[in-house]
């Protein structure tokens, strides 16, 4: 099984593609070290926010005025500050923990994350669909209850933030992996800023200190992966 598309746009911003749906998540497009255009996601299915901050809430807006059949997926707070902006019908507020139905058998799940935020709570997310399970971290510390998310949704691909000072750095992340047992790792969340001071180099080296069975995947800003 090798059929989930994975592109980093730079800082927190993925394309991905479960199950055949199109998620652009935490699409702060315009980041220094990678600029896109929201009119290149005018097909995107659901535009994913784990937390306000403007690094991951980003252009959320103007992808989801660029993107017309795109629905929005937060936390319940942050997809109503979306909706009066783009409309009510074009949002879905969850909560922590409580699993999604959406169309085409995709299941998504806002999980906890050990952060800050503006409206309502940060999270991460896990999208699955069948075989695929993909979990983006969103801005975090490192917390044991990551387990829980490897437990439950046994993600085959794990994106996570190793940057360091605002979230986990590559030793915080490689105990990450541990609790998760992803079977790829995608390093996000790093070199953005210089107060970013993690690199995948360190990362792969916590992960291997530990011995882990995975495969660190280092995209580099807008390239893409099928895991
Ligand atoms: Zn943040």
């Amino acid at each position: 099984m090798k059929h989930t598309k994975v592109r980093w746009l730079g800082h927190a911003a993925f394309y991905v593609v479960v199950g055949g749906a199109r998620f652009l998540i935490d699409p702060w497009l315009s980041n220094p070290v990678y600029v896109s255009k929201p009119e290149e996601f005018s097909d995107v299915d659901y535009v994913v926010v784990t937390h306000d901050h403007g690094d991951h809430l980003g252009d959320a807006v103007d992808v989801m005025k660029a993107a017309p059949k795109a629905r929005a997926i937060a936390v319940y707070e942050i997809a109503e500050y979306v909706g009066e902006r783009v409309g009510r019908d074009r949002v879905v507020g969850a909560n922590v923990g409580g699993p999604v139905k959406l169309e085409r058998g995709l299941t998504v799940v806002l999980t906890p994350a050990y952060h800050s935020t503006v409206r309502g709570a940060p999270t991460g997310v896990v999208i699955m669909s069948g075989e695929e399970s993909v979990y983006h971290a969103g801005d975090t510390g490192v917390f044991y209850d990551m387990k829980l998310v490897g437990e439950l949704y046994e993600p085959r691909v794990a994106l996570l933030p190793i940057g360091g000072h605002f979230t986990m750095g590559p030793r915080e992340a490689a105990l990450a992996v541990e609790l998760l047992r992803p079977k790829y790792v995608v390093p996000m969340h790093y070199g953005t800023f210089p107060v970013l001071w993690g690199t995948p180099q360190e990362f792969v080296s916590e992960v291997r200190k530990r011995g882990l069975p995975v495969e660190v995947i280092v995209l580099r800003p807008g390239e893409e992966a099928t895991l």
